[in-house]
């Protein structure tokens, strides 16, 4: 598979609002957009730097992914993606290799991404997502 570079690091935070200023006020860097991920139960706030971003990821229901991730773990960096160039010829490389995935084929991620995520047992426990867009 050919890895182009780190696409974004998503970040866990209760509150965009107030976890943003730190990112504007603070590194003079600038919120793109805020997209509601249906699917996810997240709101995401997208910072880009160069050809990478910083997504903030706000629960938008106590019972989705990220309110369970900062209810076990706190706020803090949730997943990394790295972007390929295609995803399902990674997916497909990546079962091969018999590396344990969460997401069996792509699905839908926020920015129009086609999105998948691999096992955190495979990678000493850094959620690791691979993206294509
Ligand atoms: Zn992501």
């Amino acid at each position: 598979m050919k890895i182009k570079h780190i696409d974004h690091i998503g970040v866990a935070v209760k509150s965009i609002e107030q976890a943003g200023k730190f990112y504007t006020e603070m590194l003079g860097l600038g919120i793109e957009d805020v997209e509601n991920v249906i699917e996810q139960k997240v709101n995401v706030a997208f910072i880009p730097i160069t050809d990478s971003e910083v997504e903030l990821l706000e629960s938008t229901d106590p019972d989705g992914p990220v309110a369970k991730y900062i209810d076990s773990r706190g706020e803090g960096v949730q997943h990394i993606a790295f972007r390929v160039e295609n995803i399902e010829e990674a997916l497909e490389e990546l079962k091969e290799k018999g590396v344990r995935l969460i997401d069996q084929a792509p699905r839908k991620g926020a920015g129009g991404a086609k999105i998948a995520f691999i096992h955190p047992k495979e990678t000493n426990g850094v959620l690791v997502e691979i993206c294509e867009r």
